[in-house]
């Protein structure tokens, strides 16, 4: 058994991987897509059609609206039939680029053979360019435009890549489908981001609850025969897949407070994204699909779909038989991170990974009663934070001190609020306290920079 894991908090729920036997099957098209211009950290992309075009499946469609954004690309082919405000998931209006489906006809260039392409490239600028066009972003719930974390900053240098297999999270089965289904890919790709940062050694972190994609991905990196790439096997325990968690699991380094992972010469990238770039670097093909988790145990119809980006959520709920009658919530994600859905009429993003049904016996929550000061929530907190310390200056709004206490690095991974007997709800509590606190920090970097630029 594997004792490889972090240092500090993290907690052990039930891991509920009830689709994992279900093998990615692909959703037929939706008659209609709309591909929200952010979806991804950064910058919104900017629109670079215009109603009445027609459009083919891969080709962009908006383009970076910053440093930190990233393309979109058509994941239909159609006609686009507005740019406007759509509500989210959350019910939150957000630009949308509207396309009704007419066939599906791809840009030239894509090889959707199954072909199996080995050989990288030799350029490593043009290969980090090819996965910029592509719009790949970090799969893994950041969705962080991953040729930017390809560019490491001056005077940072990366040691080692590490593709995130861990999938701690409760219920989610699609990136261990992909391991098992596209396991060459994934390799291949992890082979190109190792050649692309130098050569680093890279390791596939994968928890033992796993045993069958360890097995078989040790086999496939054996097969393909790459230098420096190895599989770690994971104790369970979440949230092991969190960045700076696996970090610290796998190469044993802290990376500190605001800091990014290069700081510790560590680049993470999740098991979608390696082989998002497979296929922008192998095959031309931009991210207009990614696999998801349709899973709850109410729901009779397990699966793991590939969806093209933009598929509205209800159109994939129908296919699957409907929201079933004892689900009174759908999740976005999983139980302890992902987000509720106010609004099955949204659509999916690129760093959808699973539709999650509950029934009210799952998400009843007991009654708060008062902190007996039991410390339970501190000793599961992975970023060594005082839950209840953070929650008690949330509620006093006392901003300054809540700084002070780091709330501005709280991961929102839920252990607090899994662990508290009291039933405080931790997470919502410090989650807002954690917006306003770095909502004042950006307002005083502004400001500083403006005062600097006055002189
Ligand atoms: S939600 Fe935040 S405060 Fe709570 S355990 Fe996770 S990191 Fe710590
Ligand atoms: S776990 Fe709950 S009851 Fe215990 S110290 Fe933390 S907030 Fe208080």
């Amino acid at each position: 058994m594997s004792k490889n894991t972090f240092s500090i908090g993290g907690v052990h729920p039930h891991d509920s991987k009830i689709s994992r036997g279900c093998a990615i099957e692909q959703l037929p098209l939706a008659p209609t897509v709309y591909l929200q211009l952010s979806q991804h950290i950064g910058a919104p992309a900017k629109p670079i059609v215009a109603v009445g075009d027609k459009v083919k499946v891969g080709q962009p469609i908006a383009e970076p609206g910053g440093f930190v954004s990233a393309f979109i690309h058509s994941s239909v082919s159609g006609t686009v039939k507005s740019i406007a405000p759509r509500p989210d998931l959350a019910g939150i209006p957000q630009m949308c680029i509207e396309i009704a489906v007419e066939g599906d006809e791809w840009a030239p260039g894509i090889d959707l053979s199954d072909t199996l392409v080995t050989a990288i490239p030799e350029d490593n600028k043009a290969i980090v360019e090819k996965i910029r066009l592509a719009g790949v972003v970090g799969l893994g719930g950041a969705t962080f435009p991953t040729h930017v974390k390809l560019s490491p900053p001056p005077g940072s240098k990366c040691e080692m890549i590490i593709i995130n297999g861990c999938e701690c999270e409760p219920y989610l089965t699609s990136d261990f489908r992909v391991l098992m289904e596209k396991g060459e890919q994934v390799v291949v790709g992890a082979a190109i981001l190792s050649q692309v940062m130098g050569g680093v050694p890279c390791t596939i972190a994968i928890e033992v609850n796993k045993p069958e994609a360890i097995a078989h991905m040790e086999e496939v990196i054996g097969k393909l025969g790459y230098k420096g790439i190895s599989v770690m096997p994971m104790k369970m325990r979440y949230p092991q897949g969190s960045e700076k968690q696996l970090i610290d699991a796998v190469m044993h380094r802290q990376v500190g407070s605001g800091a990014l992972p290069i700081s510790v010469g560590a680049v993470v990238q999740n098991v979608g994204t390696a082989l998002a770039v497979y296929d922008a670097v192998q095959k031309n093909k931009p991210l207009v699909d990614n696999t998801l988790s349709v899973t709850g145990e109410c729901f009779p119809r397990q699966a793991n779909l590939l969806v093209r980006v933009g598929t509205p959520i209800k159109y994939i709920i129908d296919y699957l038989g409907g929201v079933p009658e004892d689900a009174v919530k759908v999740i976005s994600g999983g139980p302890m991170m992902g987000k509720a859905i106010a609004n099955l009429e949204a659509s999916t993003l690129k760093g959808t990974s699973a539709i999650l049904f509950l029934t009210a016996k799952q998400t009843l929550r007991a009654p708060e009663s008062g902190c007996i000061r039991c410390g339970k929530c501190a000793d599961a907190c992975p970023m060594g934070l005082e839950p209840f310390l953070l929650q008690r200056l949330a509620r006093a709004n006392d901003m300054e001190a809540l700084e002070q206490n780091a709330a501005q690095d709280c991961i929102e991974c839920g252990c607090c609020l899994y662990s508290c007997p009291a039933h405080i709800p931790l997470l919502d509590i410090i989650r807002q306290a954690k917006g306003a606190v770095l909502g004042a920090i950006r307002a005083r970097a502004a400001a500083a920079k403006a005062a600097a630029e006055a002189k």
